[in-house]
């Protein structure tokens, strides 16, 4: 017979879901009421606030999505993009070729910019495309690409996408709470998040935001929204302010107790201190992967602080040293996608995760394996080079420990 599963105290340093704070795991676990109870009517508006805090906006649409990132990504096409439109699609990676699907599913025709993998989005091509394509009516990217660990420019391409009068609509799964987004201040139209990365929450709830722009385009559509879960003028009765309620689907009530735990982390630490911790944290990954002999896909200027992409070292097999990882210290990175996979490792370093206690017990770890599967290296450097990376900001140092 099955018995409950139990399920192994993993540390999660790969591309996401990434550690989940035990306040959330906490909070999960309170008494499941119902989604109409005025009590969580209560707590539904307090996660739309400090889903505006973590947003940088003022946008009253602004809600997590009842399903993972992919929903949210899906509810920003079905939403904005309507049979026969075209749509300029950057991609820089694997998510961008997600973009290009959805575009299709909606019936409308994707114009791919594109740019090698680890590379950010070069604005000039976004600009020429737009040249070409006068009738585009949606620009849309990825921020933080997360098959590589490079970071577009978004407020430089939600520039030019509103110059050619297109809505821009940015993916920030992996960007929010590790990188600035600042949907007000850069005018974004429609974003997208996911729950598991940097806002150290479990998998499953994708917060999403649309501008007034992008919602006088969903209320004047010539076409029903292909999805009837998703359609945005359905959700807004569930989740509009002071509106009645009325029930579109029962919500993951125990999922949102969480989201809600993580935010309010979030409001409690600062957001701007959690981007200057996960930059303060990838510095000294940075400097003990350097160290070792490792270096990084993606030039300096353009790094996520959150995603570290690493090249594989010649003679060193890759997936190996994932396995080691994970068997002997319970470690899990990730591995590379479509070209970069078997190239490159990525680790992440993502909200409750990153942290220097991490940081420390990665570099000792990978010492000792790369060093067995004989990639010659300086025992000890990399975790000297992280601890003068962390001294050399002092006065951080501290909180940074402490995780
Ligand atoms: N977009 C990006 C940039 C991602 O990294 C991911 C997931 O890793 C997604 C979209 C899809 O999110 P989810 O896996 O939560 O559906």
């Amino acid at each position: 017979m099955p018995q409950s599963f139990h399920p192994p105290q993993r540390t999660l340093l790969g591309p996401g879901p990434s550690d989940v704070s035990p306040r959330v795991l906490e909070a999960m676990a309170r008494p499941t009421i119902g989604h109409l109870d005025p009590l969580f009517v209560e707590m539904m508006d307090e996660v739309k606030g400090m889903l505006q805090y973590a947003f940088r906006t003022q946008n009253a649409l602004t809600l997590p999505v009842s399903a993972p990132g992919s929903a949210g990504m899906e509810t920003a096409f079905v939403n904005l993009v309507e049979p026969g439109d075209t749509v300029i699609v950057c991609q820089n990676g694997v998510f961008g070729g997600r973009m290009k699907e959805n575009v299709e599913r909606c019936g409308a025709t994707p114009v791919m910019v594109e740019d090698d993998w680890g590379k950010p989005i070069d604005p000039d091509k976004l600009e020429d495309a737009l040249k070409a394509h006068p009738e585009a009516r949606t620009v849309a990217f990825v921020q933080a690409e997360t098959s590589t660990g490079a970071e577009s420019d978004t407020r430089t391409l939600v520039e030019i996408a509103h110059r050619h009068d297109c809505l821009a609509i940015v993916d920030a799964v992996t960007a929010l709470g590790g990188t600035p987004v600042e949907v007000d201040a850069w005018g974004i139209d429609a974003v997208y998040s996911g729950s598991q990365k940097c806002l150290s929450c479990t998998p499953g709830l994708s917060p999403v935001s649309f501008s007034d722009a992008a919602v006088e385009r969903i209320r004047s559509r010539t076409h029903k929204v292909q999805s009837w879960f998703l359609d945005l003028n359905l959700v807004m009765g569930y989740w509009g302010k002071g509106a009645k309620r009325a029930y579109h689907h029962t919500a993951p009530i125990n999922a949102l107790y969480g989201l809600h735990e993580s935010l309010v982390m979030l409001q409690e630490e600062g957001i701007e201190n959690a981007w200057a911790r996960h930059q303060r944290n990838h510095a000294a990954l940075r400097d003990g992967l350097e160290a070792m002999g490792l270096s990084f896909v993606v030039e300096p200027e353009h790094r996520l602080p959150q995603l570290n992409a690493v090249r594989v070292p010649e003679g060193v097999d890759e997936a190996a040293v994932r396995s080691a990882l994970l068997d002997d210290y319970s470690i899990e990175i990730g591995a590379g996608l479509g070209p970069l996979a078997g190239r490159i490792w990525r680790i992440g370093l993502m909200g409750h995760a990153s942290n220097a206690r991490n940081v420390y017990m990665l570099l000792g770890a990978l010492e000792n394996i790369l060093a067995d599967q004989g990639h010659a290296l300086e025992h000890g450097a990399a975790l000297s080079a992280a601890h003068r990376a962390y001294a050399a900001d002092d006065k951080d140092l501290k909180a940074a420990v402490n995780g």
